[in-house]
């Protein structure tokens, strides 16, 4: 069993598509360990996207991801790091097939629906950055 962790992005809540995101994580078989909700702090985000904090478009990327409250979630599930990176499709939603989260809601690059974790690794390092330890179960 892998663990992921998700962050449905501001644009995810302002268009109330977490509800039928999560439904597809569901149905997919994925079991929730954790879920909150939390305003991202600019030094939280700066950890978090530390491998693109020299982008251009980081200042950005920093103003959208804390524009507004979003929720985090821990899943679990058999193989789940990358079969929800599949679900979710590529970084950039105009090139993301129909059928993909991000194909199906997302708007650009930087405005992108949900973030997963790209490794096993980064799914333990990502959720012990955004949750306690006695927020997660299982
Ligand atoms: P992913 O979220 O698909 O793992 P990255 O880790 O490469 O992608 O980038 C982190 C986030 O930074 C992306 O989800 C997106 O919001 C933003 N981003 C990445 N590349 C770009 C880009 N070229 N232009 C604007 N925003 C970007």
């Amino acid at each position: 069993m892998q663990k992921t962790m998700i962050i449905f992005k501001p644009d995810c809540m302002e268009k109330k598509l977490a509800g039928t995101v999560l439904d597809r994580f569901e149905r997919a078989g994925f079991t929730i360990l954790g879920i909150k909700m939390m305003r991202l702090a600019p030094e939280l985000l700066r950890e978090h996207y530390a491998h693109v904090a020299d982008m251009p478009f980081y200042p950005a990327l920093e103003r959208f991801m804390s524009s507004r409250p979003v929720i985090v979630m821990a899943l679990e599930g058999r193989d789940v790091v990358a079969r929800v990176r599949e679900m979710l499709g590529p970084t950039d939603a105009t090139k993301a097939p129909k059928g993909t989260i991000r194909g199906d809601f997302g708007t650009s690059s930087t405005v992108n629906v949900v973030h997963a974790s790209d490794s096993v690794e980064n799914g333990a390092i990502e959720i012990a950055r955004f949750f306690k330890p006695g927020e997660i179960f299982g």
